[in-house]
């Protein structure tokens, strides 16, 4: 096979948008090597961006593989950067795909005495279970929350009409925090688990192009129906999932697991449990303490805090592709910004989310929460993003679940601020920077549901945080024009972005505490979808190697 990298096609050539069939692909790579059409065999895309540097060249980049006739010989002439007129600056090099990942653990005979426990059915324990059940085993999944169509239901209601279910919200229900989300998969880790991690959730409903985009995402409406999917082929094959079944306390003999409580709709019931992967994400406060009581170390973790900001969805596209944004074959734009402080604070964007809304995120009550999601064709009329402060343990002293105090104490704010009825406080960028409270908003009208209550953040937020966010958003606003614009809404409070706390682990079980596997981002091992399943998958395989099974690989 050969590889094409750094093929750049201008926007303003492709009035129908970026060539993705085969058939586009192998009719462009016939006239880009000057061979005859039915010399090329198979074409796919490896990777495609959109490089708006210059904003009057503004291009798709594509890294191709193919299979060609002839492909030796052209390899003798043409491997490596070309430079002939008319295709200058791709590379051509020989290509042979990378081994895929496959589970190395199989259940060998006379399997274990007992199945194994999966506590949260986020992407972490979703991606831990169905490699132990792939494996042969048959875990029971314990869920606090409701299947994910229940789940939604029970969300959307409390968007509307005010009333939360801390049962069943946006942190908790199969699917994890991350199923009302982007569904952005873009991850800073590099592992070979991510291609299965990618190829997995497309074989169960998401869409291809994730395993070619450079920002690969899957919107909350493709998410959800890949989540109910992974639930039905985890029946398949034997798995036990219980809902509305929270774990609530653990028991060790000699440092050795052996039972867990559960907490059940139907009533409380004890396990008999010899090995459990813990996944159960950065909200659930009541299970850090739950740890924490039964002595299980865990440590105070640096985190963020901030708010959510929103702008119009065109104006932030015209200011990232300039002209080409109007041709409608762009994707909706994004930004990523930091700025450090003097004094050794960030101030950055997170999780941004374009064409979406800023969403209501509260699992306890009296408390107010943003985050952000978007549907996979990212058509909505704002962009939203997390405008984040970090923050360590000096800003919250004490026990190691101190964090989780501090991260409640700013949402108890955020909620009394709003109206005590889950409104959000909101202000405009405008009149954050002049320090006056906002009255009404004005050309970016705010997405959250139920609704924003217009005030001073300078009132609601720690003065470090806003003193931080003032110094910042002029300098952001240097680099992407218009971000620090005065009628840019930021809507309060934005505090899970990742977990106040760390469950200390090594090789990944709990320290001192054998048959217990911590993992993904609620455990402080991973930040976002893809590396919470990673992390998943990893716990997984020690489980494995644990329980003495088979390795085959
Ligand atoms: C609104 C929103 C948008 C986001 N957008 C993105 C995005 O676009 N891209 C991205 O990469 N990341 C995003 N994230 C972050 C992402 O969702 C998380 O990083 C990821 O879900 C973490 O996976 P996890 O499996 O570790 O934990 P979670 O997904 O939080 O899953 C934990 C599960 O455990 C369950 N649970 C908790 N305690 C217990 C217990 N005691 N007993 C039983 N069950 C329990 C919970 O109900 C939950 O279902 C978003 C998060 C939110 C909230």
């Amino acid at each position: 096979m050969i590889k094409l990298s750094n093929l750049r096609i201008p926007v303003t050539a492709r009035k129908a948008g970026p060539p993705s069939s085969e058939r586009d692909l192998m009719a462009y790579l016939s006239g880009l090597l000057e061979i005859p059409p039915s010399a090329v065999r198979r074409v796919s895309i490896l990777r495609r961006s959109v490089d708006a540097r210059r904003k009057n060249d503004v291009c798709f980049v594509y890294t191709l593989a193919a299979e060609i006739d002839g492909e030796e010989e052209l390899l003798k002439v043409r491997t490596g950067k070309q430079t002939s007129p008319g295709a200058a600056g791709f590379t051509l090099e020989r290509y042979a795909p990378p081994a895929p990942y496959v589970f190395p653990y199989r259940l060998g005979p006379g399997g274990p005495a007992r199945a194994p426990v999966v506590v949260g059915m986020g992407p972490a324990g979703l991606f831990a279970a169905l490699c132990l059940a792939r494996a042969g085993l048959r875990p029971i999944l314990l869920e606090r929350g409701r299947p994910v169509e229940e789940r939604v239901r029970d969300v959307d209601r409390f968007w509307q009409s005010g009333l939360l279910d801390e049962r069943s919200n946006v942190q908790f229900g199969e699917g994890g925090a991350g199923t009302f989300s982007d569904g952005k998969l873009t991850t800073g880790i590099h592992d070979e688990r991510i291609g299965f991690v990618f190829k997995t959730l497309v074989d169960f409903g998401a869409p291809e192009d994730i395993l070619y985009l450079h920002k690969p995402h899957m919107g909350t409406d493709r998410l959800r129906g890949v989540v109910a999917n992974m639930r039905r082929e985890l029946l398949r094959l034997g798995c036990d999932i219980r809902f509305e079944s929270r774990l609530n306390g653990l028991h060790f003999e000699n440092s050795r697991l052996i039972r867990a409580a559960v907490d059940a709709a139907g009533g409380g019931y004890e396990l008999e449990v010899s090995h459990m992967i813990l996944a159960p994400g950065n909200s659930a406060r009541d299970t850090f303490e739950m740890l924490s009581k039964a002595g299980v170390h865990l440590s105070a973790k640096p985190f963020s805090v901030g708010v959510r900001i929103e702008h119009r969805q065109r104006d932030i596209d015209l200011v990232q592709y300039g002209r080409a944004a109007t041709l409608g074959t762009l994707p909706a734009s994004d930004y990523k910004l930091a700025v450090h402080l003097a004094g050794g604070r960030s101030v950055y964007t997170f999780c941004v989310c374009p064409g979406g809304s800023v969403i209501a995120a509260a699992s306890e009550a009296g408390h107010a929460v943003t985050n952000g999601m978007s549907a996979y064709a990212r058509d909505g009329e704002n962009c939203n993003g997390g405008l984040l402060v970090s923050v360590t343990p000096a800003d919250y002293p004490g026990s190691p679940t101190a964090g989780v105090a501090f991260q409640r104490a700013l949402e108890k704010a955020a909620f009394e601020h709003g109206g005590g009825n889950y409104y959000a406080p909101a202000q405009t960028v405008g009149d954050f920077l002049a320090k006056r409270p906002s009255t009404k908003g004005g050309s970016v009208r705010p997405s959250y549901k139920p609704g924003v209550t217009w005030t001073n953040l300078w009132e609601v937020l720690p003065a470090f945080v806003c003193q931080a966010l003032s110094e910042a958003l002029p300098e952001m606003g240097r680099r992407v024009r218009g971000f620090d614009a005065p009628d840019a809404v930021l809507t309060a409070v934005e505090t899970r972005s990742s977990s106040p706390i760390r469950i200390d682990r090594e090789k990944f079980q709990a320290v001192g505490h054998e048959g217990l596997f911590p993992c993904g981002e609620g455990a402080g091992y991973a930040g976002g979808i893809t590396s919470a399943a990673v992390d998943g998958i990893r716990a997984a395989e020690a489980l494995c190697a644990s329980m003495g099974l088979e390795r085959v690989l």
